[in-house]
């Protein structure tokens, strides 16, 4: 058969889509593009999530910041979330605003002798203007273009979908609580990660050995094929082994948790590879004589040609600092931010400076 122009183009076959998932085959592609898409996907979309809780009133048996620490982990609806809401460390705002977060509240309390369940559908999203902080970032069109529901948690008062459980109480137990909610992504924390689960199979005859399957006699028997064998070739027994074969089809799983719908974090994954890809093009781009090898080191280029990949890479994402730092009595629902003597959040340079800013209590 002939190799046309086609054969060679990347393609997508979307195999199963379902409110929360999809099921897709990428092919003629890299395994190290595969594998992109995968990180991105999971770890580089903006979603909201609770970030700040202010406890008014806790009866419960658990401690503030146990609470706020579920909090933080309950999805919020975040459609179009990228363009629909600033970073709070973007907004020029005193400390919050509605231009880059959204205020929930919570107020729940037990008067009679059944055990009862607090749940993230009693989380209440507040529309009023309720900041200490008075004066508004500058003013945008950021909330005109948020999806129904914004802010919201995910599938509140849908019979369909379980709440998620915060806490259980006993007659006489309150909780009174409010919650600001900002923009991130899973690289600061994983709160903010639109999926529950992202993975990928190549090569499911194993073809190109780079698995070894451990068993005790019949390898065959105890290493089942999966579903996507089929969409293979099977490889003949006395088959030799092709050194140069390279994989380049991919069977992918996207779940969400409902935060962002499967094709939105699909193609938002896609454009958030690109926009990476063109702030290093750009930043290359930007290379003067003497910053490559065999040239003079005393013609080199400003400090700024390399420099500028780096801030490339991380601005956007993870720049500013002290966007964490609020007003007394708020708590951070991050875990790690406290964490000043944390490996993750010292060094500076290409770590977030957000997570040694933490003021409070936090968790
Ligand atoms: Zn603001």
């Amino acid at each position: 058969m002939q190799t046309t122009r086609d054969d060679l183009e990347p393609a997508v076959r979307i195999r199963d889509l379902k409110r929360d998932r999809v099921n897709f085959v990428l092919e003629n592609v890299d395994l190290a593009f595969a594998n992109s898409l995968r990180r991105v996907m999971m770890a580089d979309l903006p979603t909201i999530a609770i970030d700040l809780v202010e406890i008014q009133a806790n009866t419960t048996v658990l401690p503030d910041e146990f609470i706020a620490h579920r909090l933080g982990m309950i999805p919020l609806v975040s459609s179009n979330c990228d363009e629909g809401m600033r970073y709070n460390r973007d907004c020029t705002c005193m400390a919050a605003c509605r231009y880059c977060s959204v205020q929930l509240r919570l107020d729940v309390a037990c008067h009679n002798n059944e055990t009862m369940d607090i749940t993230s559908n009693h989380l209440e999203v507040y529309e009023g203007v309720d900041y200490e902080d008075v004066g508004e970032g500058e003013a945008g069109d950021e909330p005109t273009k948020r999806g129904e529901y914004f802010g919201h948690p995910v599938g509140k008062n849908d019979p369909d979908v379980a709440p998620v459980l915060i806490c259980k109480i006993r007659k006489g137990q309150e909780l009174k609580l409010r919650c600001i909610a900002k923009k991130g992504i899973a690289k600061e924390h994983a709160k903010w990660s639109p999926c529950s689960a992202v993975s990928f199979e190549y090569d499911p005859h194993n073809k190109l050995r780079h698995t070894t399957h451990w068993f005790e006699t019949d390898e065959r028997a105890e290493w089942p094929l999966g579903d996507n064998a089929s969409e293979e070739e099977k490889p003949r027994d006395d088959e030799p082994f092709d050194f140069n074969a390279q994989p380049n089809k991919f069977y992918f799983e996207v779940e969400t948790d409902g935060s962002l719908g499967p094709q939105e974090v699909v193609m938002q994954g896609l454009a958030e590879l690109q926009s990476k890809l063109a702030k290093l093009v750009i930043a290359l781009k930007k290379t003067e004589p003497g910053m490559l090898p065999g040239e003079r080191a005393d013609e080199a280029a400003p400090a700024d040609a390399w420099g500028g990949a780096g801030s490339g890479w991380g601005g956007g994402e993870s720049g500013g600092s002290g966007a964490n730092v609020s007003g007394s009595g708020w708590g951070n629902t991050s875990p790690n931010r406290g964490a000043a003597t944390g490996g993750w959040g010292t060094g500076g340079g290409w770590t977030s400076p957000q997570q040694t800013g933490a003021a409070g209590w936090s968790v």
